[in-house]
């Protein structure tokens, strides 16, 4: 089916076997490395199409992995989907300024997981383009995944960033909730329209202490808008 090669980095050798088998039944290749250091080796080797890092490794962090390898110029396009376990976990995961592409909380079905490994593919990763882009002193640093005013830092969830770096790369255009959810989520069928309200009113929060929030517009009737014009 898909063809497409899924690194699976997770030590508990059961749930690595448990997942390995819900993706090679969903028509995926399989690689896997039990922690972070065969995890780099497996990539150095064989470039998988995405990482499924389990956050809890015995060397470094899921976490810290997706730091390193979005760092790295060489590996900072791959898609990487993180496990969590924990709630505490799932709160560092989405206040994250940068890192994983998406993220999928313990426990979860293999069809589930299949069908978000697909979105990420669908839609890329959101890293990769060398560039800044500036909306009204808004910048978002694409490089280095990076959202600032000036000096400072604004915290965004990994869907949350998605969605403005849509928006930021199509300014002036009303997109419906559908939409949005086919270009930002990659047409996730688990995913709701009400979804993209409860996304854009974190990401209008996020923005609000430097009032960049009156960027994201609603289009009533229609959808949402972003733009440096007045709504
Ligand atoms: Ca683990």
């Amino acid at each position: 089916m898909s063809g497409k090669t899924i690194l699976i980095v997770e030590d508990e050798k059961p749930i690595r076997d448990m997942v390995a088998f819900g993706l090679r039944r969903a028509g995926f290749e399989v690689v896997e490395a039990e922690d972070c250091a065969a995890a780099r080796a497996r990539i150095a080797d064989r470039r998988p199409d995405l990482v499924l890092a389990d956050w809890m490794l015995p060397d470094t962090s899921g976490l810290e992995l997706t730091r390193q390898l979005k760092r790295d110029p060489e590996t900072r396009d791959l898609p990487i989907i993180l496990l969590t376990a924990r709630a505490e976990e799932t709160d560092k995961v989405t206040g994250l300024e940068g890192g994983a592409d998406d993220y999928v909380t313990k426990p979860f079905s293999p069809r589930e997981l299949a069908a978000r490994i697909n979105a990420v593919l669908r839609r890329g990763s959101v890293g990769g383009a060398e560039e800044v882009i500036e909306a009204d002193g808004l910048r978002m640093d694409v490089a280095g995944h990076r959202v600032m005013v000036g000096e400072r830092g604004i915290a965004l969830g990994p869907t949350e960033y998605r969605l403005l770096n849509f928006f930021m790369t199509h300014p002036d255009r009303v997109y419906s909730r559908s939409q949005l959810l086919d270009r930002v989520w990659g047409g996730n069928v688990y995913v709701e329209e009400r979804t993209v309200d409860v996304h854009i009113r974190r990401l209008r929060k996020a923005l609000e202490e430097t009032g960049h929030d009156r960027l994201v517009q609603t289009v009533r009737g229609a959808g949402y808008r972003f733009s440096t014009k007045p709504d």
